[in-house]
């Protein structure tokens, strides 16, 4: 018993060292370093966090070395979600790998107000440009029973959304095709009752944080002034009966009020943090609805 009470307490000094060693390193990119390393160590290892911190780390030399590849990789700002290759959203585990873009937590409010319109207006068909790992188009359709058609022009991204179709078993609902905007799905257009979109909206002289580098820069940056994408979408489609429903940057409030013009209604909804996040344009021919929207989206509906 002395003997294994020994082993254990030598094995988790090494394991505090070496634990104490990878927080300092990932102190540069990480508000929780200490939580990456845990995380990182429990992925190298294979063992859960919490039995890691109390029970320390098997003493294997080669998954140490491993394990401080990993954490050198993360202190330059590689994304920890290109390392696990997953990443939760809205309570699901989705695959991801480097190329295809991150979804963020604020996108969960966007697809938040996407079910609350597709339950409430009995909508039929929905549209997710630029899926990415399919974060928005799975959820939406996961949560609500509706169909989603999805697009991307990214081989990668097709091919990550297509894992997490099966993954999330929504082969009945999601459809994902290559192509720019709704050009896969042109003869489905009539169909679509509601587009949604994270974009691109990053103006090209802006600066990003150390991860977003990593990602794929079509993913994020539109042009000189952010608007590109919802410039092209809104020159493509007759949206008159449509209803769409895109994250935006706060700054392209002006830009997208150009955009929308006279061609219908344009409302600018807030985010938790308070920022104009999303915009939802109603065509002319969805106006009837427009009352039942307010009345759905006012806590976050900007009216000055
Ligand atoms: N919807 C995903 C999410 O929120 O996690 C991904 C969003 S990412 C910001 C934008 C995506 O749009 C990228 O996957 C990019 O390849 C794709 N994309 C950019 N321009 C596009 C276009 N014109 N048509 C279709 N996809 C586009
Ligand atoms: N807000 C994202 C960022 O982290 C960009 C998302 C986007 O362009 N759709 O920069």
């Amino acid at each position: 018993m002395d003997s294994r009470e020994n082993g254990s307490k030598a094995s988790r000094k090494i394991w505090d060292m070496n634990l104490e060693k990878a927080k300092d390193i990932l102190k540069k990119v990480s508000d929780v370093p200490m939580l990456e390393a845990l995380i990182l160590a429990s992925f190298v290892f294979d063992e859960p966090k919490e039995k890691i911190l109390i029970h320390g780390l098997p003493k294997d030399e080669k998954l140490i070395r491993r394990f401080f590849e990993l954490v050198h990789k993360r202190s330059k700002g590689y994304p920890l979600q290109y390392i696990l290759k997953k990443v939760e959203f809205m309570g699901y585990e989705f695959y991801i790998e480097e190329g295809v873009f991150i979804p963020r937590n604020v996108t969960e409010e966007l697809v938040e107000i996407a079910i609350d319109l597709v339950k409430n207006l009995r909508l039929k068909l929905v549209a997710d440009i630029g899926t990415g790992s399919g974060a928005i188009a799975i959820s939406v359709a996961k949560m609500t029973g509706v169909k989603v058609l999805a697009t991307d022009v990214s081989e990668k991204a097709v091919k990550a959304a297509r894992i997490n179709i099966s993954k999330m078993k929504v082969q009945d609902l999601v459809i994902v095709e290559k192509g720019e905007f709704l050009e896969p799905f042109l003869d489905r257009l009539d169909e679509i009752d509601l587009i949604v979109s994270n974009p691109p909206y990053v103006k090209k002289s802006d600066e990003v944080s150390k991860e977003v580098l990593y990602e794929p820069e079509e993913a994020i940056f539109s042009g000189r002034t952010g608007l590109e994408f919802y410039e092209e979408f809104f020159k493509r489609y007759d949206l008159s009966n449509k209803l769409v429903l895109m994250e935006m940057g706060e700054s392209e409030e002006e830009g997208i009020r150009k955009l929308a013009g006279e061609r219908g209604k344009l409302l600018f909804l807030r985010d938790f943090s308070g920022s104009k996040r999303f915009f939802l344009f109603l065509g002319k021919g969805m106006l009837n609805l427009l009352e039942k929207v307010i009345q759905l989206l006012s806590s976050r509906i900007d009216l000055g």
